[in-house]
């Protein structure tokens, strides 16, 4: 199976993404395929040995779409390069083309447009006596005028409908240019139809009332409303863009023969990079000389630069300020931190959320629905009206209702109610250095009631420092704390690497050791010079069934340390407290949350007392300590069982299952790749204060999406009966197409700048 995502070009419009999705649906070999109208993206899921991009791209060309090959715009791999950005540029320079030539066909349509709108209001107003009829010359001009007009508008200017139309026809396959093309080459092709054969029809029809006017007017507005709304579309993907722009095009590098400056693609892990002040950093590394700030406020949102001196890391696309330094280049191409963000925003941002499920359903039927209802109405209208009025008076309102529900009934606004919200709100949490998985994790965090935190790395900076030593072995403390770094020096945990600094610190000796294994949320074990020896917490040594006097440690845990017991098989050896300091963000962090009404839990492998001085320090109540990792797991099944929709935020392998379990998975962006992958969220530099905000921008991303739907529905809902002519039994008043195309068009452009509002809420 393989899964990429395409670009398509001539999509409009949801009701096109639910075409292309069922017939490409139905290809034998296609597993799947998802498509997005707002990036114009399909992802697709196929058996390449049964089919292929082509064999797809042919099946929805007769209905006027293309998948664009040479595009394919990431695949599960991460084989991104540096032609990444320049795919995203090439696909916005061909939106800005189709948008200046939507806009000349605009500007040249518009006062067309202006004119028939003074010509109608002019009859209007005369008919009802507040101006004097139009003048005979004037009248003749404008009459003369207006079928050139409308011809001119329809061919050029609604041409993408009249080919929608024709593709009905040819098809069966409606869409919502189909719809606009109907509705108005009925209204055009009936007043030619008067024209030429006024004399013939005078006899049966009012062949005063022609629809050149509704032709020109409708068409405007609709294309009016579709150039506003694919400029805010545009808009709606700024913060990748940025993102994109951010990579460095240069690098300096230092080599045998000096400094040289190379095109970015040739830097590869191991060059010597320089960094001049102001320049940019062009891919991931560590520190090795001099110093300097950064500015690394794109990556985390934190305005204040941030200290490097050697051993720091510098990430791809942030900002030297006015030090300069070299670093070691480590992560480049599509392995920096940067690359792997923009990939994680742009697949966010095209993923479906849940509630879109229903708008998608509604406006696959709905075109199909519409046409039905329309064709009924009209009839409606010609035998009941004509019994009632007679056939005279009941043709023109059978057409105007018949046009008026085409137009107004565009599904448009509905499609882009969900995705433009979820691409604004995915890109502003990149900004703020809150990475989104998917649309569906955006969604569900606003129903987030409880918190659980894992303690070490996530509430506390997970590097913790030896702190205290008990040497109870009869040895030289060296020797203790050579046998324990030597096993030490084998685990992946914060710990192990506390004690193995202090041992490379006190040029202690780093031994062999055979049969390692970690114990799970409790320690260690291994075998040093044929004996055996364990290190870990208090549940390590009850397993071992050594005597032990806890006193040794209890100072040590109410401070909030961790001890760490050394043991043979038959002895304790002694024990070693490490202390690992509270994120100064934590404590804002559960206040936000707090006084958002959530409830904090937290849960860790680590003593009880020690995790009970912690939690009191920053204020989180209720605290589960001494759980193995798998229970971390069971805990949150157990708080989901009692009704609860919970959040879990952790940073370490041992973590992974519960993140995985809750409803929305958080992880650290220092921790652990596990966790990061199983996470559906990633919080940059382990900023864990961002959570709140994060809760905050799912919530008004959900509101944008409520009220996006339910502006989109409403003008349907309402627009509907009233352009099929519920109001005339009673007041005698047909809606005129103008009034439905107009609606239409402010729809579409209303939901997205719903959208867009979110932009500018501050988190
Ligand atoms: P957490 O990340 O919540 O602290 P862990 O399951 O990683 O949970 O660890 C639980 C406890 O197990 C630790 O607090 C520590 O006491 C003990 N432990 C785990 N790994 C080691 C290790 N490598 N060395 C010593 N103790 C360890
Ligand atoms: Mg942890």
């Amino acid at each position: 199976m393989n899964t990429q995502t395409y670009k398509i070009s001539g999509m409009h419009c949801a009701s096109c993404a639910s075409i292309i999705q069922k017939t490409v649906e139905k290809v034998d070999g296609v597993e799947s395929i998802d498509v997005n109208p707002v990036t114009e993206t399909a992802k697709i899921v196929f058996d390449e040995k049964k089919t292929n991009l082509k064999n797809l791209s042919q099946r929805i060309e007769p209905l006027g779409y293309s998948f664009i090959i040479d595009s394919e715009i990431g695949d599960d791999s991460p084989e991104i390069d540096h032609d990444h950005g320049a795919m995203m540029t090439r696909s916005k320079v061909e939106k800005l083309s189709q948008i200046k030539k939507m806009k000349f066909r605009l500007f040249t349509a518009l006062p067309i447009a202006a004119f028939s709108i003074f010509v109608m209001s002019w009859h209007i107003l005369s008919e009802i006596g507040l101006a004097s009829e139009m003048s005979g010359d004037l009248s003749n001009i404008s009459s003369n005028l207006l079928p050139l007009m409308a011809t001119y508008i329809l061919f050029f200017v609604g041409r993408p409908y009249i080919v929608g139309f024709y593709r009905f026809i040819r098809h069966g396959k409606a869409n919502m240019d189909s719809l606009i093309g109907m509705g108005t080459s009925v209204a055009y092709f009936y007043s030619v139809l008067i024209l030429v054969f006024e004399k013939y029809l005078e006899r049966y029809l009012n062949t005063g009332v022609d629809y050149f006017d509704i032709t020109i007017v409708v068409i405007t507005f609709v294309a009016l409303g579709q150039f506003l709304e694919a400029k805010s579309k545009l808009k709606t993907g700024e913060a990748i863009e940025k993102l994109i722009d951010l990579q460095a095009k240069k690098a300096l590098i230092m080599d045998n023969d000096g400094e040289k400056e190379v095109d970015i693609d040739k830097v590869s892990p191991g060059n010597i990079i320089i960094i001049k002040p102001g320049s940019k950093i062009p891919v991931d590394g560590k520190v090795i000389n001099g110093s300097s700030f950064v500015d690394e406020s794109i990556i985390t949102g934190e305005p204040m630069p941030v200290k490097k001196v050697p051993g720091d890391d510098v990430v791809a696309g942030t900002l030297n300020t006015n030090g300069t330094f070299s670093f070691r280049a480590e992560k480049v191409g599509a392995q920096t931190l940067l690359a792997n963000i923009i990939r994680m925003v742009e697949a966010a941002q095209s993923s479906k959320a849940p509630i879109q499920a229903l708008a998608d359903k509604i406006s696959s039927v709905f075109v199909p629905s519409v046409l039905v209802v329309s064709i009924l109405v009209f009839l409606l209208w010609v035998s009941v009206g004509s019994y009632m009025l007679g056939f005279s008076v009941a043709l023109p309102n059978a057409l105007t209702a018949l046009i008026g529900i085409l137009v107004i009934a565009c599904p448009c606004a509905l499609g882009l109610a969900t995705p433009t919200a979820i691409i604004v709100g995915v890109g502003m949490g990149a900004k703020e250095g809150i990475l989104i998985k998917d649309a569906a994790t955006l969604e569900k965090l606003h129903e987030v009631d409880t918190v659980v935190f894992d303690k070490t790395g996530t509430i506390t900076k997970g590097k913790p420092e030896v702190i205290d030593i008990k040497n109870m072995s009869g040895d030289r403390e060296d020797q203790l704390i050579s046998i324990l770094a030597s096993l030490e020096n084998k685990s992946e945990h914060p710990i192990a690497s506390a004690i193995v600094e202090y041992a490379k610190l006190k040029n202690i000796t780093i031994l062999d050791v055979d049969f390692f294994e970690a114990i799970k949320g409790k320690g260690v074990k291994g075998k040093i010079g044929g004996l055996d020896y364990f290190a870990g917490n208090q549940k390590l040594i009850s397993d071992l069934g050594v005597k032990f006097d806890d006193r040794i440690i209890k100072d040590w845990t109410l401070a909030g340390k961790t001890p760490i017991i050394i043991s043979s098989r038959d002895k304790i050896l002694g024990a070693v407290s490490v202390s690992d300091a509270i994120k100064l963000e934590s404590k804002k962090a559960v206040n936000d949350l707090r006084n958002m009404g959530i409830e904090l839990i937290m849960l860790t492998g680590d003593d009880r007392n020690t995790a009970g001085a912690i939690s009191r320090e920053i204020g989180i109540d209720q605290v589960i300590a001494e759980v193995l990792p798998e229970q971390k797991m069971e805990k949150v099944d157990l708080l989901q069982s009692k009704g609860h929709i919970v959040a879990m935020a952790g940073d370490g392998v041992n973590d992974a299952p519960a993140l995985a379990k809750a409803d929305v998975g958080i992880a650290m962006g220092t921790g652990t790749d596990v966790a990061i992958e199983t996470a559906g969220i990633t919080l940059l530099r382990g900023d864990i204060s961002k959570l709140a905000k994060a809760i905050k921008l799912s919530k008004l991303t959900m509101r944008g999406i409520r009220q996006n739907l339910f502006w989109a529905f409403i003008y349907n809902l309402v627009g509907i009966p009233i352009a099929a002519g519920i109001l005339y039994p009673f007041f005698g008043i047909m809606l005129s197409p103008i009034f439905a195309g107009l609606a239409m068009a402010f729809s579409s452009v209303s939901v997205v700048s719903n959208s867009l509002r979110l932009k500018r809420v501050k988190l």
